[in-house]
């Protein structure tokens, strides 16, 4: 397992796999790995020769009052992390790697960037289209590994990647959870122990959305109602969030029908988590 900071390197490594004839797949991450990143590492591995894994807090989809400075990084922890799972080389460039001075094109999307988080962070999923189209464009991978945890940028790239010709295959993976239903983020080491507690209320609010589709309901306004009067039931909790929108275009819906994204952020105290579900097919 090697690290290398340039996009030199990386092209010369990826080089000399391709001369050999291998496969290469992409997992891009923000780096503090957890079991959810090393689930897509892992899946990588089972699918291509080679996995690259990206370690990068991307300046640019952060907004100004954001917790760019705050994310938590540590290197070493990532390496254990990307060795344990089947990874083979870690992508950790600086921002003057990735954006040198004068930097001023960007991967720019309409339509499925418009609800959700893109309403509410307006620079942040240009910012990560940019990094994401850049990152194929240095490992030009065969596959590269998004989860469904932030399901409305899974539905983005896909959408990037087709309107633009992208040569490569996206895989989709399943959100991976603590035993007691927490996504697990990077961001939940910002809480402490009784928001930690408090912050349950999204994956249980959510499973009472999911139960209501379950027994037949099919309006998506009582299914919004149900998970807000949920989350409401939580002090600690503020609400960003709750809609119901198809997945493949990310536009709201009447009523459950097709592959449905049901999808929330929640602050729980200062620190803003999402969580969702779809429904229509086998996703978690
Ligand atoms: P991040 O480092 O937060 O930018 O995430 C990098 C990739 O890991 C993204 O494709 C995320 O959707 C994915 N990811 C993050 N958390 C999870 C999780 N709990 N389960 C599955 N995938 C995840």
């Amino acid at each position: 397992m090697k690290v290398v900071k340039t996009i030199k390197e990386v092209r010369e490594i990826v080089g000399g796999w391709r001369q050999e004839g291998l496969s290469v797949g992409l997992v891009p991450t923000m780096g503090y790995l957890h079991e959810g990143h090393q689930s897509l590492i892992k899946k990588s591995a089972s699918q291509n020769d080679r996995t690259v894994v990206s370690v990068f807090v991307n300046p640019i989809q952060f907004g100004p009052n954001e917790d760019l400075e705050a994310y938590p990084r540590d290197l070493n922890r990532d390496i254990k992390a990307v060795e344990e799972a089947g990874g083979d080389l870690i992508f950790n460039p600086e921002p003057s790697e990735m954006y040198p001075g004068h930097f001023t094109s960007f991967i720019d999307t309409t339509e499925t960037t418009e609800l959700l988080c893109g309403a509410v962070r307006p620079v942040h999923f240009r910012g990560v289209c940019t990094v994401v189209g850049k990152l194929f464009n240095i490992v030009t991978p065969d596959r590269a590994y998004f989860g469904q945890k932030d399901a409305q940028q899974l539905a983005t790239i896909r959408r990037f990647v087709r309107d633009l010709n992208f040569p490569l295959e996206i895989i989709a993976c399943p959100i991976v959870r603590e035993d007691d239903g927490l996504a697990k983020s990077s961001r939940n080491t910002y809480l402490n122990a009784e928001e930690r507690q408090a912050a349950l209320i999204l994956s249980k609010s959510l499973k009472k959305g999911k139960e209501a589709i379950e027994s037949g309901e099919k309006d998506a306004k009582t299914i919004i109602a149900i998970i807000k009067n949920s989350l409401q039931s939580e002090p600690l909790a503020r609400i960003d969030y709750v809609e119901v929108v198809d997945f493949e275009n990310i536009q709201r819906v009447d009523k459950i029908e097709g592959e449905t994204l049901v999808a929330i952020a929640v602050y729980i105290g200062k620190t803003r988590l999402i969580d969702n579900f779809i429904i229509g097919t086998n996703h978690s």
